[in-house]
């Protein structure tokens, strides 16, 4: 028994013995994996949720979908992340830039007078005369030159389109010998002159004589210059009244379609519409003719009320255009334009103020006023 006693009591403390090795061996293979474990210098490893913030937003949200869990969304603002890493940015072509002019700033449009930009010209409206079945008759006028420089340049363009028109001379210009040559040249090419009086004064203010003789001056003048008996009138500024029709005793042409280069194609307009939108003097008169052809007018550079819509749309058979050939900027608006509807339309035609009135009419009258080829006044 005292044997087995021993033996049971020797059993028992290598027992104890090998448990408290054990547990010293485990409490020391866990101190060792600390240590291996701990990062130098102690500083405790950031959480992923530390990591994220301190990452670029590019480099968040690939971690966010690929190593952490998913974060709170006030951890990654959705504004900040892109949707794709940049080197996977596909590299297919832009949307190309578009073309069309944009539109003017909604302040620039009254809101009451918000204009319809829809082509006016109407298929089907076309020249009654068998002549010239199926085309659009347009007489374009020119007022107020031949003056060197942009007479010669509007000449050169209408030769280029194959249009005839017809110039309202004005006699101190013509009296000027250069300006007289380019006259002569106009008539030598086909194009009809016209009397727009001897010093362009105010015809409201004028007696009868004075009436006669701006008529008769300048009569002479174009026939001299140009072999061209007058027979066709434009009264300066566009004055018209009955009493001064029947003083002139010549038809009268006004038109129904004006540009208003006068006003924005005229240099000094052009310079200052240059300087405010910080162009150079080309593109500010480029960008003024687009305007004035393709989007119309509602207000001037002082915002000046001033309504004028887009020729190009307004053409149509049986108008009258007026223009001036004292710009260049005019010269290059009727290129544009001429350019415009051969390209879209392809059967306008151009002719002289008689050849356009007498396609439909038997005669021309001295005691009419012409708007266009179907509006007269006295109306028939
Ligand atoms: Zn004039």
């Amino acid at each position: 028994m005292s044997t087995n006693g021993t033996k049971e009591k020797n059993n028992n403390s290598r027992k104890g013995y090998a448990i408290a090795i054990a547990i010293a061996s485990i409490v020391i293979i866990a101190l060792l994996i600390v240590i291996i474990t701990m990062p130098k210098g102690g500083t405790p490893d950031p959480s992923p949720t530390d990591r994220v913030v301190i990452l670029s937003p590019v480099a968040t949200a690939y971690v966010t979908e690929n190593v952490t869990p998913a974060p709170t969304a006030t951890e990654v603002p959705a504004t900040d992340v892109p949707t794709e890493i940049p080197t996977e940015t596909p590299t297919a072509t832009p949307e190309p830039t578009p073309t069309v002019v944009p539109t003017p700033p909604p302040t620039e449009v009254p809101p009451t007078e918000v204009p319809s930009h829809k082509p006016r010209v109407i298929d089907g409206t076309t020249s009654a005369n068998p002549a010239y079945a199926g085309k659009r008759l347009v007489a374009l006028t020119f007022d107020d030159g031949p003056q060197l420089g942009a007479t010669e340049f509007m000449l050169d363009v209408l030769k280029k389109h194959n249009a005839k028109a017809t110039f309202f001379c004005v006699g101190y210009q013509l009296s000027y010998g250069p300006n007289g040559e380019l006259a002569t040249r106009a008539a030598n090419e086909g194009h009809q002159i016209g009397n727009h009086s001897y010093s362009h004064p105010s015809f409201g203010k004028l007696s009868d004589e004075k009436i006669i003789e701006q008529r008769d001056k300048n009569n002479e003048l174009i026939k001299k210059l140009t072999g061209q008996d007058v027979t066709v009138f434009r009264i300066p500024g566009g004055y018209r009244s009955k009493h001064v029709r029947e003083v002139i005793d010549l038809p009268i042409a006004q038109w129904d379609i004006d540009p208003l280069d006068w006003k924005f194609l005229n240099e000094d307009y052009i310079k200052k519409y240059a300087a405010e939108n910080g162009m150079s003097y080309d593109e500010a008169e480029s960008r003024l003719i687009d305007i004035i052809l393709f989007e119309g007018l509602y207000t001037d550079l002082d915002g000046e009320y001033i309504f004028s819509p887009p020729v190009a749309y307004e053409m149509k058979h049986g108008s009258i255009l007026l223009f001036h050939d004292i710009y260049p900027a005019s010269a290059k608006a009727v290129d544009r334009l001429l350019t415009f509807l051969e390209e879209n339309y392809g059967n306008f035609v151009y002719l002289t103020f008689d050849e356009f009135i007498l396609t439909e009419n038997d005669t021309i009258d001295a005691a009419k006023i012409y708007y266009s080829l179907w509006r007269t006044t006295p109306s028939d």
